[in-house]
C-alpha cells in the first residue's frame, strides 16, 4: 500500500528530496496542474484525492511503490525526523501490484539510475 504523511509533519521537506519517484509534494501544491499523469498505472485503484493536503506534505499514492526493490525501509520513512509517515491501510496493494507500478515508474524516471 502507499504511504501517507500524518498531521505530525513539520514540513521540513527532507522526504521530498529522498523519494526516488517524486511522489511527495509540499502542502497546497496541486500535482495535477503540473501535468503528472500516473493515474492509469493503478487499474484497480480505489484512490481518491483524499491524499491531498493543504497543510503538510503529502504523498501521491499512484507514484509511491513503498520503495520496493530500492530499499527495505521506505526512504521517506528513514529520513523523516518525526516518524510522520505511515502506511495508508485504506490503500492496500499487493506486492505484485507495487512491483508493476515500480516497473512503470522506472520507464518515466530513467535518470534515477544515473545517480
Ligand atoms: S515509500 Fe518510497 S516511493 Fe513511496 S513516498 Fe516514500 S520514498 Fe517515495
Ligand atoms: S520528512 Fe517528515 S516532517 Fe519532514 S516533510 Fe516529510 S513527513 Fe514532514
Amino acid at each position: 500500500m502507499a504511504l501517507k504523511i500524518s498531521n505530525d509533519c513539520m514540513n521540513c521537506g527532507v522526504c521530498e528530496i529522498e523519494c526516488p519517484y517524486n511522489a511527495i509534494y509540499p502542502a497546497g501544491l496541486n500535482w495535477r496542474k503540473i501535468k503528472r499523469k500516473y493515474l492509469s498505472v493503478c487499474e484497480d485503484r480505489s484512490v481518491t484525492d483524499d491524499f491531498y493536503s493543504g497543510v503538510h506534505y503529502y504523498i501521491v499514492p499512484d507514484m509511491c511503490t513503498e520503495c520496493k526493490g530500492i530499499s527495505e525501509t521506505p526512504k521517506c520513512v528513514m529520513v523523516c525526523p518525526l516518524s510522520g509517515i505511515e502506511k495508508d491501510t485504506k490503500l492496500w496493494e499487493s506486492e505484485e501490484h507495487l512491483y508493476s507500478k515500480k516497473q512503470y515508474l522506472d520507464t518515466l524516471h530513467p535518470w534515477r539510475y544515473w545517480s
